[in-house]
């Protein structure tokens, strides 16, 4: 198996999440199988996101690494785990052949307390002292929602980098110019992890609504025409999404990014499309740099 970001730059990484509830996984592997057509350097696995089940992340991001031989991420939150309850998990995995984590907070329900773990850095040094796993970290181009400021963030995000990053994922973000100011500030500051772009192709105005309130992306002008103009008309809306995904990509692939990971919202079909539309530039920038 290809040794991720060891070889390829820039990537293409796919993002999946289980199924509600204890759920049929036939679904899930459906789409799985259709994303693994398109070679993905490496498919994450969300755990609790947006109150999706986190006793599936385990079980799809095995299947992936050993039946779809494709390197596997599985998320894991600080959230709703302590040292005892992710030991196993995190045992698992390993003994798995899962090699990489995704380590994050997690996003606190309403008067849950957090119990070993209060950021993602504890739950990365924690990690990094007893488990061999390569370490992938959350950042945040317009800053995290809680954070007082765009330096407090930064700060706290040299130091999470510090405890042993080894690949930084973004937020989604429609302004390409509010990543590169952030990549900017994040090297002005000594952080030299690679800056993957999070990209979420526009589906429906209620999806960005969503979005928009959980984590604060700025809609730039561009996209709320897009909206006024197609949101009624789902067709037109995915053909307008997938179109405006591209573009920010091509111009993100243009301005050096090292990766772009595609939150699919388990979408094939709108991961296939992007996929093939810059499938050519990614390969003529592979060969460039050998
Ligand atoms: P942290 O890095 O811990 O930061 C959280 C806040 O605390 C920030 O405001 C930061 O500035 C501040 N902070 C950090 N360290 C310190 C410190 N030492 N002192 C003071 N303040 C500090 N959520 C899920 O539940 N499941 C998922 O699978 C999932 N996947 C995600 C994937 C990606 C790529 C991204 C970008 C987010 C994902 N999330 C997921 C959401 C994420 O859990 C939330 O954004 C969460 O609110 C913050 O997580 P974090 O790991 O960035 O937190």
């Amino acid at each position: 198996m290809r040794d991720y970001f060891a070889q390829i730059r820039p990537t293409m990484t796919f993002e999946i999440f289980p199924p509600k509830g204890s759920g049929d996984l036939a679904s899930i592997f459906a789409t799985v199988d259709a994303l693994a057509s398109l070679a993905p350097d490496l498919i994450s696995v969300t755990y609790g996101a947006g109150g999706t089940s986190r006793e599936n992340t385990v079980e799809i991001a095995s299947q992936i690494q050993n039946s779809y031989a494709i390197p596997a991420l599985a998320h894991l939150t600080c959230a709703g785990n302590s040292k005892e309850e992710l030991d196993p998990v995190l045992r698992t995995l390993s003994e798995n052949g899962v090699k990489n984590i995704l380590a994050l907070r997690g996003d606190i329900a309403e008067g849950e307390k957090l119990k070993d773990f209060r950021y993602a850095s504890d739950l990365i040094s924690y990690i990094k002292s007893r488990y061999d796993f390569r370490i992938f970290a959350a950042c945040y181009p317009e800053k995290h929602i809680e954070a007082y400021s765009m330096e407090d963030d930064l700060r706290c995000l040299k130091e999470k980098a510090d405890c042993g990053v080894d690949v930084l994922i973004s937020q989604l973000f429609f302004d390409n110019e509010l990543f590169y100011r952030f990549r900017d500030q994040a090297k002005s500051i000594g952080i030299d992890t690679p800056i993957v772009a999070g990209i979420m192709p526009i589906t429906s105005s209620s999806q960005i609504s969503r979005m928009v309130s959980m984590c604060g992306a700025t809609v730039p002008e561009k996209v709320q025409k897009i909206i006024r103009a197609f949101g009624h008309n789902s067709m037109a809306m995915k053909e307008a999404g997938i179109a405006y995904a591209t573009a920010q990509i091509v111009d993100l692939l243009a301005t050096g990014v090292d990766g772009i990971h595609l939150y699919t919202m388990n979408q094939p079909d709108i991961a296939k499309r992007i996929s093939e539309n810059i499938r050519g530039i990614l390969y003529s920038l592979r060969v460039k740099r050998g």
